[in-house]
């Protein structure tokens, strides 16, 4: 080391001590090597563990070999590993803190010293929801300027909660074969319990909500604890018409806010590919909802996961749902449409296992199997297509002798030499545990057949979301819709926009409905038209 770097080298060292001020607590380290394994990490580990301990006398270091009793305790495997106060923590750390990691030692040092997460609220908020064992796995490397960021969520996540929370921190250039075995060619990734739960860095909350939900998460929504809100507008359902009302209502001065069951985005979260919504050529169903929903947010309170039971009308309306009551002056019913079921043997009981209705989901469990989309519009062609894109052996079954798809699907459908069975019907779905088999009926020559399949994808439609409507006694079209003039329906204050009230069934005419119902809404509320 020359003059210069010496100097630069006691300068870093004083400043990186001024974060140890404070800390009260011994910080325990154990380094695990094995002499002739990753002796050049094992070095660079030693290296980087003394820097720290000229800098701080809080760090208590002991090194074995992975023949000790004490790698067997720990269930040390591999050189070198870090093991991080064992007293308190379940943190390893494999491989050595090199280049952009040393970051990351540095962090977990003064959490483990300290004791203290530091999650902002609302992460402590969600981590304090899990309570099954979570073991992460994030994969760093020494050149990743974003791992720093990812690692610290999961070691923020492993000081928080050590009792069900454990760690391991794996370098990829020091551990070749864990990483290939997790396809952890780009860091960071993260596993819990060996799902992938992250690619990326991620803000801290939306960590953690992935780390309870066990899958990426990509939009963080604060919980509301009050039991009573007082508002202007309640949209039911969190679609595209709903979100769109929202922005609407909200810029034209009404106090909304979106209340959706289930997934944000309705049926455009289960869309694989989004073709027909202007400016954006070919999109994600589900990234298209995370700009809706993250746009939405600019302006309305979101409350997902909860579902409007009932309404009483009145002035004010109350709108109950499962968690709450809403107080509110209008409400919007976008409650869009749900899938129809194929109503045949079978179907029920097999629903989740290989019986599905949403190829975006559960598609990627069958590529490199056989799969049937049963139907023949829209919907079934974008599935077959996605499906057969994404490695699955798919056949499309329609009980019609041409299809009613979108003249470009079909041309995509047949330049992919996807099958089509025309004529057939599905008469039944045979498995003992999952899907086997399906009973088919050619209704032109009568004849039936079976076609062995490990899946079956219901693609046959959509029926409006009535019921709530039905409940409250909102009349309704011929054909099952909600009945509107102009989106008001016949009770006074409640009006209903989207797929639910008919029409052309489209993302971009349900975000347009949408709007122009909560500018309906924003005009009545001037000047009421029911008085
Ligand atoms: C597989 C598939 C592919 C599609 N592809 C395209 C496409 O490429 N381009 C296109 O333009 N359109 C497409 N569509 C159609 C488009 O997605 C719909 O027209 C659009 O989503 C309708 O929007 P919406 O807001 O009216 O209803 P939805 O999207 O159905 O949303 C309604 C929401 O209301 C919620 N909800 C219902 N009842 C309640 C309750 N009681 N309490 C709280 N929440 C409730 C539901 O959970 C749902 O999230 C596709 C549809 C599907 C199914």
């Amino acid at each position: 080391m020359n003059q210069e770097e010496e100097i630069q080298t006691q300068e870093a060292q004083r400043e990186i001590a001024k974060l140890f001020v404070g800390i009260k607590n011994d910080i325990p380290i154990y380094l695990f090597a094995q002499p002739g394994e990753n002796d050049v990490f094992s070095d660079a580990a030693r290296q980087a563990i003394r820097f720290f301990r000229q800098i701080t006398d809080k760090i208590v270091m002991r090194e074995f070999d992975l023949g000790h009793k004490l790698a067997s305790k720990w269930n040390v495997k591999d050189s070198p590993t870090i093991v991080f106060d064992p007293d308190h923590y379940n943190i390893h750390w494999l491989g050595a803190p090199l280049g952009e990691e040393g970051r990351i030692f540095l962090e977990a040092l003064i959490l483990i010293g300290s004791r203290e997460s530091n999650l902002n609220e609302q992460s402590l908020q969600v981590i304090k929801k899990i309570d099954q064992p979570r073991n992460i796995k994030v994969f760093v490397s020494a050149t990743c300027p974003y791992c720093p960021q990812q690692a610290l969520n999961t070691l923020k996540a492993a000081v928080e909660k050590p009792d069900l929370i454990s760690l391991e921190i794996i370098d990829i250039q020091a551990n070749p074969e864990l990483a290939n075995k997790y396809s952890a060619q780009s860091v960071p990734q993260t596993y819990a319990n060996d799902i992938l739960i992250a690619q990326g860095a991620q803000p801290e909350e939306l960590f953690m909500l992935s780390l309870d939900k066990m899958e990426q998460q990509t939009v963080f929504i604060p919980e509301i604890d009050e039991q009573e809100v007082e508002t202007d507008l309640v949209i039911i359902g969190g679609g595209p018409a709903g979100l769109s009302a929202g922005i609407y209502a909200a810029r034209s001065g009404l106090k909304s806010v979106v209340v959706e069951k289930g997934v944000l985005g309705g049926q455009v979260a289960t869309t694989p590919v989004v073709e027909n919504y202007p400016g954006l050529k070919q999109i994600g169903g589900k990234t298209l909802v995370d700009i809706m929903v993250t746009h939405a947010l600019e302006y309305v309170q979101i409350f997902p996961g909860e579902e409007v039971v009932d309404i009483d009308p009145g002035d004010p309306i109350t709108v109950h749902t499962s968690r709450r009551k809403f107080h509110t002056r209008a409400v919007l019913m976008a409650t869009g449409a749900t899938y129809r079921n194929l109503k045949v043997p079978g179907e029920l009981r097999l629903s989740g296992h290989g019986v599905s209705y949403c190829s975006t989901c559960d598609g990627p469990i069958f590529k490199g199997r056989k799969a049937i989309i049963v139907g023949g519009g829209n919907s079934a062609v974008t599935e077959a297509l996605h499906m057969h894109n994404i490695g699955v052996d798919v056949t499309l079954v329609h009980r019609r002798d041409d299809l009613k798809a979108q003249d470009v699907l079909v041309k995509n459908l047949i330049q992919n030499n996807i099958p089509i069975l025309f004529n057939t019907e599905v008469q039944e779905i045979k498995g003992k545990h999952n899907v086997e088999e399906v009973l088919l009926y050619n209704n032109k020559t009568e004849e039936i057949s079976t076609l062995a399949v490990n899946a079956v994808f219901i693609a046959i439609g959509y029926d409006p979301a009535v019921s709530l409507a039905l409940k409250i006694g909102l009349e309704l079209t011929e054909e099952g819709f909600i009945k509107h003039d102009q989106y008001r329906t016949n009770i006074p204050g409640i009006y209903s926009a989207g797929d639910v009230s008919g029409g052309y069934k489209q993302i971009v005419t349900a975000a347009g409905h949408g709007a122009e119902a909560a500018l309906t809404i924003f005009e009545d509320t001037i000047n009421p038209y029911w008085t």
